[in-house]
């Protein structure tokens, strides 16, 4: 019986990640089945308002660590608060979301509590003594199911794998501080910087992801400028391919992936790419562009919901997994797309 859960709220500087919510959704949902009592952790500087938050999506009790050396990310720390927080609270199940930053604390909390952790997990059940968890493995070809015989049961989930709650505006209570003491001098990581991204849709939180592969750089009917040596003309050309990507992306309010081959020939950045060394994603609609389907694309986005492929190649892997498949240039077929959708969306 699964009666005491602790959810790992992660945020940045006190803006929670969708995927929290996620946790915690599925946290209530599993004490409301055990009799059981869903718990949010907080650590940060001035997070207050995200405690009430937790308590509007259903957190039973919000245990709150805030201290200006809890701001950044800074994981030796941060581990040390969430041991000592494990073991005041003694829960028998801690969830975490799977944010780059939930992942390595859930690995750090395993070590330190000695147990554990279940990474990546799309589905859980809880019947019984114990949680069995779900996850793909060997490119998501397998699903396997997994029980950790110690406690606490640590999980991270696949963002998007599970739903994410309405809050409950009526809903409040009162945070418990958590009296920890801070050793900063002895963490090893100092925050040095931190240089905001230009805003654009996560990837990981998306329900509509467009990606392009290498693809994006081959149009034939394209010319680059002449004093462009060879180099610099295919990516002055996938440019231009992802620029048709990016306003379908702005007309359906999308993400933008990659493919490897894309990040590989620096059409993109790495953050944008999809697969089993770059993003698990798994949103309501994945449209990928010139991307042939290789196993390591594939375990990164094959648990989209719909899967809709634009590729020349009629024999290209990919169409095997999409729902919907367009054979075609996807420089011809994406700008018409693009426009139709628009139009629909907008009347
Ligand atoms: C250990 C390891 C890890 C890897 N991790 C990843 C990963 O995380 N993510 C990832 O994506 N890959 C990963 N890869 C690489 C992977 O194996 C593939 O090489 C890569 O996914 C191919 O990218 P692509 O589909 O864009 O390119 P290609 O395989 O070259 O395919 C391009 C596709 O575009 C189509 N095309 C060409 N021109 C057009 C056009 N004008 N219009 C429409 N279609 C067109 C072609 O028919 C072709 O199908 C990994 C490989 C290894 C070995």
């Amino acid at each position: 019986m699964t009666n005491k859960i602790l959810v790992y709220l992660d945020h940045f500087h006190g803006k929670a990640q969708p995927s929290s919510w996620e946790a915690l959704g599925l946290a209530v949902r599993i004490a409301a089945d055990t009799g059981g009592e869903a718990a949010a952790l907080i650590l940060g500087d001035n997070v207050q308002e995200l405690a009430g938050l937790a308590f509007q999506y259903g957190a039973g009790q919000v245990f709150l660590a805030e201290n200006p050396d809890l701001k950044d990310f800074r994981p030796e720390i941060l581990a040390d608060v969430i041991k000592a927080a494990a073991e005041e609270y003694q829960p028998e199940l801690m969830i975490f979301p799977t944010t780059t930053r939930g992942r390595t604390l859930a690995g750090m909390a395993a070590v330190d509590l000695d147990t554990g952790v279940m990474v990546d997990v799309i589905d859980l059940d809880w019947e019984g003594e114990q949680i069995r968890a779900t996850r793909p493995i060997y490119a998501g070809k397998l699903l396997a199911k997994l029980q950790c015989s110690s406690t606490p049961q640590i999980v991270t989930l696949r963002t998007r794998a599970f739903d994410k709650p309405e809050p409950d505006a009526s809903k409040s209570g009162t945070a418990t501080h958590l009296d920890v003491k801070i050793d900063s001098a002895a963490a090893q990581t100092k925050v040095l910087d931190i240089q905001e991204k230009a805003s654009g849709v996560s990837l990981s939180d998306a329900s509509v992801i467009v990606t392009g592969g290498r693809g994006v750089a081959l149009n034939a009917k394209l010319e680059a400028p002449a004093d462009l040596d060879e180099a610099a003309a295919e990516i002055w050309k996938a440019q231009q391919g992802f620029a048709l990507i990016q306003k379908l992306a702005d007309v359906l309010g999308a993400a933008v992936g990659a493919s490897r081959a894309s990040v590989d020939a620096g059409y993109i950045e790495y953050d944008h790419q999809v697969g089993q060394t770059g993003k698990v994603v798994s949103p309501d609609l994945y449209i990928a562009c010139g991307v042939s389907g290789a196993i390591q694309h594939l375990a990164g986005m094959r648990s989209s919901k719909v899967i809709v492929a634009i590729n020349k190649d009629p024999d290209a892997p990919i169409f095997s997994f999409a729902r919907f498949g367009i054979v075609g240039d996807m420089h011809e077929i994406l700008p018409p797309l693009t426009e139709e959708l628009k139009a629909y969306l907008a009347g």
